[in-house]
């Protein structure tokens, strides 16, 4: 899932789109590999568009803040998540493509790079209490 939220909208006629509720300012990362790019719509505010190697398109919509042009991978900060543009009525993210039917699957979780062992902190075990 580009970011962890509530199913507000789901893909139906008229919105090839998942729909995600946010709090304004949450990172949202690219679904998938490929080249992306910001732009202002009046309708979907803040743009980020996420082009595949295969011709799939993603877009993440009516956010505060859009990626730079250039390649992303997938889990990458694409933009954070906001409520501009006309056609929203609080923040959420608009996680549209021109394969819609694919979206359900983009939207599973994404796994975030794993920590390097040099970082990784030793678990703890608590001993039950008496
Ligand atoms: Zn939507």
């Amino acid at each position: 899932m580009p970011l962890a939220g509530v199913i507000t909208q789901q893909v139906r006629p008229g919105h090839p789109a998942i729909d995600i509720s946010c709090v304004e300012g949450t990172p949202v990362r690219a679904a998938h590999d490929g080249t992306g790019s910001t732009r202002w719509s009046r309708d979907l505010g803040w743009t980020f568009t996420l082009n595949a190697p295969d011709g799939m398109q993603t877009i993440y919509a009516h956010l505060q803040r859009g990626g730079d042009a250039g390649a992303y991978s997938r889990g990458d900060v694409i933009g954070l998540c906001g409520n501009t543009g006309r056609l929203t009525t609080g923040a959420h993210l608009h996680f549209g493509s021109n394969r819609p039917e694919r979206l359900a699957v983009l939207a599973a979780p994404i796994p975030l790079a794993p920590v390097e062992p040099r970082f990784a902190v030793p678990l703890v075990v608590l001993a039950p209490k008496p």
